[in-house]
C-alpha cells in the first residue's frame, strides 16, 4: 500500500551519465500530491532520461528516488501497480485495434473499469475500432493517453504527449490532467513547449543540459513569456523609437517592419507603435524555449557550464 503523506516523487542527488555525457546531474526534486508538475526543457535537457530513470527502465549512476514513498529500485513492481506511464515512443502493435491493446494493458493489469475507458476515448474524440498501424500519430497518441489514464492511477508520468494532437483535444486532455489532479493524484509531464505547461501545470520544473534551474509556481513562470513581435507600418521606422519601451529588445527593422522580443506590457508596445504611425499588421508568437533560457537563466547555465569545467 502506499501512503497520501508521501509525495508522488521525490528524488535526492540523482544523476545519470551515459559514458561521458552528464544526461542528467544531482537532481532534487518533489512532486506533490494533488498537483500537476510540469517537467520543462528543450530537447537534449534530460527529461526522458530522468523519467526512465524513475521507472527503473535504467537505473542511475548516482543518487536515490522514491516514487509514493516507494524505492524506484526495490519496488519497482509495486510502484507499477499505481502509475500510468505514456512513454514518448510507446512501441505499439500495428495489428491490433485500439481497444484490443488496451484490453491488452489492462489484463496485464489485472482489469480495468471500461465504462472510464471508453468515456476517456469519447473525451478525446480516439477511435479504438481502427488498427493502431492505420491512425495518424495524433489518433494513435490518443491510444497511449487512455493507456496511462485508465486504471486511475495514482501518478500519471507523460513524456511530451501532446505532440500531435489537435488544439480540441489538447484542451480536453489538459482537462483530464486537471482531474487528476483535483482527484488528490498527480500528474508529471514533460514538455518542450512553455505555453503548454503553462496552460496546465500548477509549478513547473526547468531543466538545462541535465540540470534542474529553477522550480517555480506558474504564475511566476508566466511573467516570464517572451513574444516574438514583428510590427508592420505604412512607412518606414527606426529601432530607436521602440528602444524606451520596457521589455523591448533584439529589434531588427526590415524596411517598413519591426521585428523585437518582448517581454513587457503589449498596451504600452502598442502605444508606441500608433502614436505616430500607421500600424498595418502585427504578428506574435511565443519566443521558443531557448531564447526564453538564454534570457532568464544564463547566469546558472553559466554556472553550470562552470562547474562541469571545474569538474573536467
Ligand atoms: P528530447 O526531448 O529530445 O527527448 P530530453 O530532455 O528527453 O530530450 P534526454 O533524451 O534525456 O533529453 O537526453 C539527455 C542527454 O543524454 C542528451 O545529450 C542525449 O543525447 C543523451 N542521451 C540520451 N540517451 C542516451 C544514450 N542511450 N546513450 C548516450 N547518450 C544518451
Amino acid at each position: 500500500m502506499t501512503s497520501t503523506t508521501h509525495p508522488a516523487i521525490h528524488t535526492t542527488g540523482l544523476t545519470k551519465h551515459y559514458d561521458d555525457v552528464p544526461a542528467l546531474v544531482d537532481l532534487d526534486l518533489e512532486v506533490r500530491r494533488g498537483e500537476v508538475f510540469g517537467f520543462l526543457g528543450p530537447n537534449g535537457a534530460g527529461k526522458t532520461t530522468t523519467i526512465r530513470t524513475l521507472l527503473d527502465l535504467i537505473r542511475p549512476t548516482a543518487g536515490s528516488a522514491s516514487i509514493l514513498g516507494l524505492d524506484t529500485r526495490a519496488d519497482a513492481v509495486e510502484i507499477r501497480r499505481h502509475i500510468g506511464y505514456l512513454p514518448s515512443d510507446l512501441a505499439m502493435y500495428p495489428n491490433l485495434t485500439g481497444k484490443d491493446l488496451l484490453t491488452y494493458f489492462a489484463n496485464l493489469r489485472g482489469g480495468v473499469d471500461w465504462g472510464h475507458v471508453d468515456a476517456l476515448a469519447t473525451r478525446l474524440k480516439a477511435d479504438l475500432g481502427k488498427k493502431v498501424g492505420d491512425l495518424s500519430s495524433g489518433n494513435r497518441q490518443k491510444v497511449g493517453i487512455i493507456q496511462a489514464f485508465m486504471s486511475r492511477p495514482d501518478l500519471v508520468l507523460m513524456d511530451e504527449p501532446s505532440t500531435g494532437l489537435d488544439p480540441l483535444v489538447q484542451q480536453e486532455f489538459q482537462t483530464m490532467m486537471r482531474e487528476v489532479a483535483d482527484d488528490g493524484r498527480s500528474v508529471f509531464l514533460s514538455s518542450h513547449t512553455l505555453s503548454e505547461v503553462q496552460r496546465v501545470a500548477d509549478r513547473v520544473g526547468i531543466i538545462r543540459q541535465g540540470r534542474l534551474v529553477d522550480v517555480e509556481g506558474v504564475h511566476d513562470l508566466r511573467s516570464k513569456a517572451i513574444r516574438r513581435v514583428e510590427l508592420v507600418f505604412d512607412a518606414p521606422v527606426t529601432a530607436e523609437e521602440f528602444a524606451g519601451v520596457a521589455g523591448v529588445r533584439d529589434t531588427q527593422v526590415r524596411d517598413n517592419a519591426i521585428m523585437l522580443s518582448f517581454d513587457g506590457h503589449m498596451e504600452e508596445l502598442l502605444a508606441v507603435a500608433t502614436g505616430r504611425h500607421h500600424l498595418v499588421d502585427i504578428n506574435s508568437e511565443e519566443a521558443d524555449l531557448e531564447e526564453i533560457f538564454l534570457a532568464y537563466y544564463r547566469e546558472d547555465a553559466v554556472d553550470g557550464e562552470s562547474r562541469e569545467e571545474a569538474m573536467a
